[in-house]
């Protein structure tokens, strides 16, 4: 079946339009006037009868058979609950007019297809019916109406395909995100075995070389930052699948931040530290958390700048709690960049071949906060640092900001 013009039925528009699309199909093929308006009669009395059933019907005019026998066959698709048969006036009718006319029921989605065979005197071959479904293609609105209809159609066209490719991007990011789930907690059990071995050897320290203690020195350092990375994909996982577990207790912030910073600062020798904290109300937090966001932003400080340079932290009293704020003097960010740096495993693109990393941190870090009732934000420029801030309430909900 080749069609060569096709619309939905929903309307008394619509009868308009069949019965005067038809006849120009009719017109084209070469039908004489009379075979045209009994085609377009019966296309029109099964239109209009689907009409009064339903809104949901479409009419599609084709071409139907084999070089050098064809037919002009309406076909018209509706679903409706109610028992519909051929008896009912409209489809009697049209079935009186049309020597083909079948009706087909699969449970309430019906089609009617009727037609009649075309004389071989018209010539008709498959590069005509190209031609006329190219023509019928290109041809003009019949009225107002079918501009709007037809913009609509290519609209709704557009709107499926997006929603396609939403579904299918869906789909994929349900499937990275059970990878990563599954992943994480394979890596986890080898990794946790690996680091208590290195440990133990560590221990052995009077029965090893300076250098075997060096090597393995070096595979503790290693095995903990596996180890980090694979508790940041279990992470992103929970998140995706749910949420995060939080065990808030109220504790001194400033005492916090200050054993934070100084057991980070021994883990990062090669820059400078300087924590400024006031005193501030005791705060509910989740410690193991909130030292993640330490952990992550003072991380992250020290990876994108230089060694030897300072990294400034600061704890500040504010009406509702605490806002907390790390800076560098390192690479830098651009405004576009900034935009996107709390995103799902977003890295700006300069620091991909250049620093480790995979753009975790900082998503975490900020649905740590939120989730604190806190806010998190950046502010940076291009070659000379950046300040990343966040705020804590003094219990959680009592503010965002
Ligand atoms: P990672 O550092 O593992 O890539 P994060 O989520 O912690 O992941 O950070 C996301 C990105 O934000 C980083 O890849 C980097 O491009 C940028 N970024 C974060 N912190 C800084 C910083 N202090 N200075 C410059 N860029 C930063």
């Amino acid at each position: 079946m080749s069609e060569i013009i096709g619309f939905s039925l929903e309307n008394e528009m619509d009868l308009v339009l069949s019965h005067k699309r038809s006849m120009q199909v009719g017109e084209k093929i070469g039908l004489t006037v009379a075979t045209r308006t009994t085609f377009a009669t019966a296309v029109s009395e099964v239109a209009r009868t689907v009409i009064d059933y339903t809104d949901n019907g479409t009419l599609a005019i084709a071409i139907e058979g084999n070089f050098p026998r064809f037919s002009i066959i309406a076909r018209i698709a509706f679903s409706s609950d109610l028992a519909i048969s051929t008896n009912d006036e409209g489809f009697y009718y049209a079935k009186r007019l049309m020597p083909n006319f079948d009706l087909v029921n699969v449970d309430g989605d019906y089609i009617i297809q009727m037609g009649l065979g075309l004389p071989r005197s018209l010539k008709l071959d498959w590069t005509k019916i190209s031609e006329f479904k190219a023509y019928f293609k290109n041809t003009a609105p019949l009225n107002s109406y079918e501009e709007i209809k037809n913009r609509n159609h290519e609209l709704n066209k557009i709107n499926s395909v997006q929603e396609e490719e939403l579904r299918q991007r869906k789909v994929l990011d349900e499937k990275k995100t059970e990878f990563i789930s599954v992943a994480s907690h394979e890596l986890k059990t080898p990794i946790t075995v690996i680091k208590a071995y290195s440990q133990m050897l560590s221990m052995l320290k009077d029965e090893t070389s300076e250098k075997v203690r060096e090597v393995l020195e070096k595979l503790n350092l290693q095995t903990s930052k596996l180890s980090v990375l694979i508790h940041q994909l279990m992470d992103v996982s929970r998140l995706e699948n749910g949420n995060l577990q939080y065990d808030f207790e109220q504790i001194a912030l400033k005492d916090f931040a200050r054993e934070t910073v100084l057991m980070l600062t021994s883990a990062h020798p090669y820059h400078q530290f300087d924590l400024k904290a006031e005193d501030v109300d005791l705060v509910m937090v989740d410690k193991l958390r909130l030292e993640q966001v330490f952990t992550n932003l003072i991380g992250n400080a020290v990876k994108y700048s230089a060694k030897g340079t300072k990294i400034f932290v600061t704890l500040e009293k504010n009406d509702f709690g605490a806002t907390i704020m790390v800076q560098d003097s390192g690479i830098g960010m651009s405004k576009k960049e900034l935009e996107n740096i709390f995103s799902k495993f977003y890295r700006v693109e300069e620091v991909v071949s250049s620093h480790p990393g995979l753009g975790m941190g900082l998503y975490i870090s900020s649905k740590i906060v939120t989730d604190h009732g806190g806010k998190i934000w950046a502010e940076s420029e291009p070659g000379l640092g950046s300040r990343f801030y966040f705020t804590i309430p003094e219990k959680p909900g009592k503010m965002r900001g």
